[in-house]
């Protein structure tokens, strides 16, 4: 009630009126408000900052925001240490790997792959055990009932559904963590026949025959593709002009040209360039990204009270974009020399104290339930947080391979709770190694 009062007076004062109600929109002494005075462990360096919001435009999304604050802060206060539940996270996602799902799960019967991916991921990045042969039976089972005509048809979400570039992509990375090569090889020139279909005249993907197309299928197809050895001209043909007309006006990226920018679009289009070029200096071009715009439109995506990302402007903290968004920042710091872009302390808070769940999992934000997806993009995020990464594109005889397995890390801290990712796949950084190893050196020797 309080509120809507203080939005009428904003209206009015904006229209030059007054009407007996007085104007106060600064919250100057709202207690609730003083963040300062959150009791912060003096070891820790990371502080919530005051937010600008306070004095700004009154409306729903601002509303929300200081709501959204709110919570934050007390979850803070909640939650004082920096602690990680290893055990209860591996707990989690074996069960969810090894048990029936309940019945609200029917809504992801599209997504088989995407949670063989989503559940043996966080295994292999908080846990020095390989997979289980039972959990690698599953998975490798599960795919193998998805794969269509031997991969002509691509990778489905079901049993029983046709195939869709992002099953596919989802697929190739749970075999990747299975290290099923023996599979790998056998369908990986049958994808590209079919990656060859979905092709269209300027230069994207569709998701699936005659399905839609934006930098997400695009990027799925590329990615693929990088992996498994199997780029040609013929198949990114005007791909690298088509992404760079989804770049837009605030300088991330968007899903098709002249929509909105988007932290998963974003991700999906930098990710792009680093499997289309080999070579840091194709960045420096003036016909490629612009990367002043993007690193802008990236780092306002960190925000001072909740430590953590959000996927666009003006919309809330959510913990997956510690990937999609999170995985920007090393891919741009290391192809520009620029610093580092975000505060790899303050997400890590964000990801510690706020988004981990006490039972096991991550979550979007406190109030959320935690889900497959959000633990392990979150985990993906808590690992960039972790790691330093460079690249080496210097030696003549790998110019024909990607930028994105060019990479190099650094672990910031020994006491660090996940393995290192490769940024491109959000895959640990030695099955990327791996995988690249195994197809790049098969053709070779071919
Ligand atoms: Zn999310």
């Amino acid at each position: 009630m309080a509120k809507d009062k203080e939005k009428v007076a904003y209206i009015m004062k904006l229209l030059g009126r007054k009407r007996g109600v007085e104007v106060n929109i600064s919250h100057d002494n709202d207690s609730d408000r003083e963040i300062n005075k959150l009791d912060t462990n003096p070891e820790f360096s990371f502080n919530p900052q005051d937010s600008p919001i306070k004095d700004d435009y009154i409306s729903k999304t601002v509303d929300d925001q200081e709501d959204t604050e709110m919570l934050i802060l007390e979850c803070y206060k909640e939650h004082p240490q920096l602690q990680f539940s290893d055990k209860l996270h591996l707990a989690y996602v074996r069960k969810s790997l090894q048990s029936q799902l309940p019945h609200y799960y029917n809504s992801l019967d599209a997504n088989h792959p995407w949670m063989m991916y989503w559940l043996a991921n966080p295994q292999s990045l908080i846990s020095e055990e390989p997979l289980t042969a039972q959990i690698v039976d599953l998975i490798n089972d599960k795919i193998s009932r998805c794969i269509r005509s031997e991969g002509l048809g691509g990778i489905a979400g079901g049993a029983n559904q046709m195939g869709h570039a992002a099953s596919t992509y989802a697929g190739v990375l749970s075999l990747i963590l299975t290290e099923n090569y023996e599979l790998l090889d056998k369908i990986r020139h049958n994808l590209y026949k079919w990656f060859i279909s979905l092709k269209l005249p300027n230069g994207s993907f569709a998701m699936h025959v005659g399905g839609e197309s934006d930098t997400r299928s695009t990027y799925c197809v590329l990615s693929v593709a990088a992996i498994l050895n199997i780029v040609t001209d013929e198949l990114v043909e005007k791909t690298a002009e088509w992404l760079l007309s989804c770049q837009t006006y605030e300088g991330g990226f968007a899903g098709v040209p002249y929509t909105e920018a988007h932290g998963g679009y974003s991700f999906c289009a930098l990710a792009s360039f680093f499997i289309l070029y080999n070579k840091k200096s194709q960045f420096q071009e003036k016909s490629s990204v612009h990367l002043d715009a993007l690193i802008k439109w990236a780092v306002s995506r960190q925000y001072g009270v909740e430590g953590g990302l959000s996927g666009r402007t003006n919309k809330l903290v959510d913990a997956c974009y510690s990937f999609w968004i999170g995985a920007l920042y090393p891919m741009l710091e290391s192809v520009t020399g620029e610093g580092e872009l975000f505060s790899r302390e303050a997400l890590g808070h964000y990801i510690l104290r706020c988004a981990q769940a006490e039972g096991g999992g991550f979550r979007d934000k406190p109030g959320k339930s935690v889900d497959f997806y959000h633990t392990n993009y979150t985990l993906c995020g808590l690992s960039l947080c972790e790691t330093l990464f460079t690249i080496d594109d210097d030696d003549e005889k790998e110019d024909s391979i990607p930028l994105a397995f060019k990479f190099m890390y650094k672990t910031i801290d020994s006491n660090s709770f996940t393995g290192p990712i490769n940024p491109v796949y959000g895959l640990p950084f030695d099955l990327t190694n791996t995988c690249r190893d195994h197809f790049y050196r098969l053709d070779n020797e071919a």
